[in-house]
């Protein structure tokens, strides 16, 4: 079975491509020709999943699921949240976006956070969606060099090391995507 996730990250589809039974092959947009930014202007972390999720579905034919992820800040009041990819402006760059972050926690003694990942699915003329979180705290600086994101200051309640320092195998189990995924293949094993 061909499915097309609907990201061009190549990091996401090698950690989703490893959770998933064999038998279900991942394209990724490029693999379908799909070259253009699939939009994404809606105010919800789930609006966005389904707005992409839909755009393929529309454009391209394809049955197809897409995500999207936001790292909510307690003290911040939930941001950067769905604003995450562009938390310090519009060059997306996750260094920048750490450093406002970090610069923003500075005398905040709440540093609890969470990300928050939901993948819209349409199949078969359904549309489904799927929430996974993983709740931690953001730390004092970088730490590692795995990952991508806000990997580096993002430590999962429960362990002692950041998203960057962890293995994939572990950030896959425990954090927001892998349970996320977790629940579209229950959803698939059922069907
Ligand atoms: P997207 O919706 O998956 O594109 O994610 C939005 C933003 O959240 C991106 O800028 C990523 O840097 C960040 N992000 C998404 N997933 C992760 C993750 O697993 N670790 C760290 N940052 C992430």
């Amino acid at each position: 079975m061909q499915i097309v996730f609907a990201t061009n990250n190549l990091n996401k589809i090698k950690e989703v491509q490893s959770i998933i039974p064999n038998h279900i092959k991942l394209l990724s947009l490029k693999d379908i020709g799909c070259f253009e930014d699939v939009p994404e202007t809606q105010n919800t972390i789930t609006g966005n999943a389904i707005q992409k999720a839909k755009y393929v579905r529309e454009h391209y034919g394809y049955d197809c699921f897409a995500d999207d992820t936001g790292l909510e800040v307690e003290s911040l009041n939930n941001e950067p949240g769905v604003f995450s990819a562009r938390y310090a402006g519009p060059q997306r760059d996750a260094n920048d976006n750490m450093d406002l972050l970090l610069n923003n926690l500075i005398e905040k003694p709440n540093r609890n956070a969470q990300f928050k990942t939901v993948i819209a699915l349409h199949l078969n003329g359904n549309l489904e969606t799927f929430t996974g979180i993983c709740k931690g705290k953001i730390t004092q600086d970088k730490q590692g060099t795995q990952g991508f994101g806000y990997d580096p200051i993002f430590m999962p309640n429960g362990y002692t090391e950041t998203f960057a320092e962890m293995d994939l195998t572990l950030k896959n189990k425990i954090g927001h995507r892998g349970k996320a995924v977790t629940k579209l293949i229950e959803y698939f094993n059922a069907l």
